[in-house]
């Protein structure tokens, strides 16, 4: 770890939701003098603001940047949030600053072994059940990256026999390449289209996710969707477990329904998966990798414990998450879902008949594979956002026969509300936009409150 003391570090990209703060805290109490940087004003950076009062940092350029703040650098760090390719990332580059990211800085300093979860869809739920089943087993453990608050400014409180898992984006696997490092344990959920509007093709994006294999050694360990075809065929160097419903050789776990067999080294289980509130073929998909993970990093496989810890794990929220039910209709809050895939496993976790909410922001990912499976899956649905006419459209020229009864909505209210006078008795009325929320919502966290607020209003009248 490099002494930070004097050292001149501009913070590129503070954040709204306070991604920059964590960094710039470790790097003010470890005596570098700080400019934090943000195309935003200091209005909208207010909630962040407030974080920093207790540890100022020498110089806030907000509102734009700003030359010289990249000339003058010993340092940049960049936010996963801020693309590479910038005319003031090369300035800094050219004029001899090192570029880094609070991800890189963090697995540079981390004495513990480190669990790193990747893939298209289910990270969130991945890490976070991976954490409460190592917490279940007695194990320490923390958990960070992409989710929750920033590790770094806890890196003196994590011990050499801790575990940390790190949930970690494209955009936060991608600047680990300068420092060569992948975690100890590496899970893989699935690979499919994304972000390919910032990594442009997808050659690009499957080369920044496999990051997360790329500098493992002999001893490390993939966890990989063995259902995955892409993800399946990824090189790796150390040992490989793989989950699925088909493998049954090498280390593993296969899912065969409410059931877990797990062959990992020594370690052979039976876990029953009935009692566990996380929903639907995917989130069984997420428990087997959880499971291997953390089989793989204690050695051990308690199946009490685990079973316990599972039927303990509700989710998180926004995610396939039951808000509420209004004359016999339940009503799910599905707003993480910013991809079609997830829509798509979604749909495919009831057996209710389901009123689906969906649209959003384009962001360049064919819709055509999404509009089928609504098309065969829905018995309605209600489109919002930008892409919401065209999403229509698509929709319509896959559907057969009367179903799914269509409307292009205004608002997030008028969908809700039309979704819910649409309904029967007994159906699911499922927010699972499958596309981005920026355009008529803030982010996935204020689409799924304000539906949460409309499922309220109708609950109430
Ligand atoms: P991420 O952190 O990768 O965005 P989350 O766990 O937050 O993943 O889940 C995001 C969305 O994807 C939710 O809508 C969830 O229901 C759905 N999802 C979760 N796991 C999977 C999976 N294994 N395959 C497909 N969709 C999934």
């Amino acid at each position: 770890i490099p002494d930070f003391d004097g050292m001149r570090v501009t913070v590129m990209g503070l954040g709204t939701f306070g991604g920059g703060v964590g960094v710039t805290r470790y790097l003010v109490e470890r005596g570098a003098i700080v400019t934090v940087t943000d195309l935003q004003a200091a209005d909208a950076l207010a909630g962040s603001l407030e974080q920093l009062r207790d540890v100022p940092p020498a110089a806030l350029h907000l509102g734009g940047h700003q030359d010289a703040d990249f000339e003058n650098a010993d340092l940049v760090v960049v936010s996963p949030a801020v693309p590479l390719d910038n005319r003031w990332l090369r300035r800094a580059t050219a004029a001899g600053a090192l570029l880094t990211s609070e991800i890189n800085l963090f697995c540079l300093g981390c004495p513990a072994r480190v669990i790193g979860v990747t893939g298209s869809s289910g990270k969130s739920t991945t890490a976070a059940l991976i954490a409460a089943l190592l917490q279940a087993s007695g194990r320490r453990s923390w958990l960070g990256g992409n989710i929750g608050e920033s590790l770094l400014p806890r890196l003196d409180e994590i011990a050499a026999d801790h575990l940390v898992v790190l949930e970690l984006s494209s955009f936060q696997l991608e600047p680990l390449d300068a420092i060569r490092w992948s975690p100890d344990v590496a899970v893989v959920t699935n690979f499919a289209p994304n972000h390919l509007d910032r990594h442009g093709t997808l050659a690009a994006y499957e080369h920044a996710k496999q990051t997360i294999l790329r500098w493992q050694q002999d001893e490390d360990i993939a966890v990989l969707n063995a259902e995955d075809g892409q993800v399946a065929a990824w090189p790796v160097k150390g040992r490989v477990i793989r989950f699925g419903e088909s493998v049954d050789e090498g280390e593993h776990v296969q899912i065969r329904r409410e059931v877990l067999e797990v062959r990992i080294a020594d370690a052979e289980a039976t876990l029953f998966t009935a009692g566990a509130p996380l929903q639907g073929r995917h989130n069984r998909a997420n428990i087997a990798a959880a499971v291997a993970a953390v089989v793989a990093a204690t050695g051990s496989a308690n199946s009490a414990l685990l079973e316990a810890a599972l039927s303990q794990f509700r989710g998180l929220p926004h995610r396939l998450e039951a808000v509420g039910a209004a004359a016999g209709r339940l009503f799910v809050n599905d707003s993480k879902s910013t991809t079609p895939e997830a829509t798509v496993a979604a749909l495919e976790a009831f057996r209710r008949p389901v009123m689906l909410i969906a649209g959003g922001a384009d962001k360049g990912v064919d819709l055509v594979p999404l509009a089928r499976e609504i098309a065969s899956r829905a018995k309605g649905v209600a489109l919002i956002g930008a892409v919401g006419p065209e999403l229509e459209r698509l929709i319509a020229a896959a559907q057969q026969g009367q179903r799914p009864f269509r409307h292009v909505a205004r608002s997030l209210e008028h969908a809700v509300r039309w979704a819910f006078e649409n309904s029967d008795e007994g159906d699911v009325i499922l927010l699972s936009p499958g596309c981005a929320s920026f355009g008529w919502f803030s982010s996935y966290v204020d689409r799924g409150q304000q539906f949460v607020s409309v499922v309220e209003r109708l609950r109430l009248e």
